[in-house]
């Protein structure tokens, strides 16, 4: 296989055949010729700015199952939290004054959230911050909810496929779950004129390559504004504590093709990638990613809200995070900046 080949096709035609995408995918040559062209289209695009996401993390209560994560509502042992909407309000003011724009609401599906509740959150940060963008990740909800939320003043919404393989999704997720259910959502939530999140985790149990080749065609479907990867990280309170976490190259390869394709995207450096390498959001940068989400959660939750194991940042403070961050960004020659971010879309404009 001619891998300088397929790099630069794939950054002239932003596309692959499945078997090329495929070899470029499990290509163990070195990663730096496909990181540098990534590189090359973000700077291009984004040039050195790093946009943040403040993000805060306000309940850990879940309905949901899944057997990757570590807040699933089987895990006896998580100890449960919610943020009141005043705690909520005070991280949004913490982060406002160190220069975020964005907050991004994070939680299980969490039913003492009704849509009045979240709506009533919304208003409130979208009343008292004007020119921050609210973002919401709270899963799967339907039109007429996602329509409320909406019409409160959230202007984005993240919400990862996790996978678009109909089996392998059915292996990660109780059949009470579904693929289609979870796509219907994204494809709502573009209806409603929301900027939408969409991903996968990188090394999830039973991952093919071709599942990954699947994830990426209906990534090219749904086009969306941002796209979340990061490596599955085992959690030993769950159903998969026997398997391994997904690798640092892999994540990083990927990131570098999701880049040449989708040149505009915003490509978080996820928490994640942090978590599986004391570096792994530098060298994300570095392979085309271009937004950090940093933790704006109360510090004494932190703990409480692990998806995963051994994540990191559990300990610091907002202001202290952002003095980290800057410097680890500016180590690897891009900088932060103060914006609300939106994505750079050539063909419309986003509101
Ligand atoms: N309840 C919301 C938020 C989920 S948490 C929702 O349904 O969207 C955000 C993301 O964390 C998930 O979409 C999943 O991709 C990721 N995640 C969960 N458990 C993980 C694990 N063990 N390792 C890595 N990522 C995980």
């Amino acid at each position: 296989m001619d891998t300088a080949f397929l790099i630069n096709k794939l950054a002239e035609a932003h596309d692959l055949s499945d078997e090329e995408l495929k070899d470029l995918i499990e290509d163990k040559t070195s990663n730096a010729p496909l990181a540098a062209a990534a590189d090359k289209v973000r700077r291009e695009v984004y040039g050195d700015e790093v946009f943040l996401r403040g993000l805060i993390e306000f309940t850990n209560f879940c309905k949901n199952d899944c057997y990757y994560c570590g807040i699933r509502c089987s895990n006896r042992q998580a100890e449960r939290y919610r943020l009141t909407p005043e705690q909520i309000l005070a991280c949004c003011k913490e982060g406002y004054a160190l220069g975020y724009r964005t907050f991004v609401l994070q939680g299980g599906e969490d039913p003492y959230f009704t849509d009045e509740r979240v709506c009533e959150v919304v208003s409130a940060i979208t009343k008292s911050f004007p020119d921050c963008a609210v973002t919401l990740s709270i899963g799967e909800k339907s039109f007429e909810s996602y329509k409320a939320f909406r019409d409160a003043g959230a202007r984005r919404y993240l919400l990862r496929h996790e996978t678009a393989d109909l089996a392998h999704y059915g292996k990660l997720h109780p059949p009470a779950l579904s693929a289609e259910n979870r796509q219907r959502c994204l494809f709502d939530l573009k209806k409603l004129g929301y900027q939408v999140g969409s991903g996968f985790m990188v090394g999830s149990p039973y991952q093919t390559t071709e599942n990954i080749v699947s994830d990426i065609r209906f990534l090219q479907r749904l086009d969306p504004d941002m796209i979340g990867i990061g490596p599955f990280i085992t959690h030993k309170q769950t159903p998969f504590a026997d398997f391994e976490s997904g690798s640092l190259e892999l994540t990083l390869r990927l990131l570098s093709i999701l880049r040449l394709m989708f040149p505009h995207v915003l490509l978080p450096a996820t928490t994640a990638l942090g978590t599986i390498s004391p570096v792994g959001r530098e060298l994300g940068l570095k392979a085309g990613a271009n937004v950090i989400m940093p933790n704006l959660s109360p510090v004494n939750v932190r703990e409480l809200y692990q998806l995963y194991d051994n994540k990191i940042c559990l300990g610091e403070e907002a202001a202290q995070c952002r003095g980290c961050l800057e410097r680890r960004v500016e180590s690897v020659g891009y900088r932060i900046v103060t914006d609300v971010g939106d994505v750079k879309r050539q063909d419309k404009t986003n509101g």
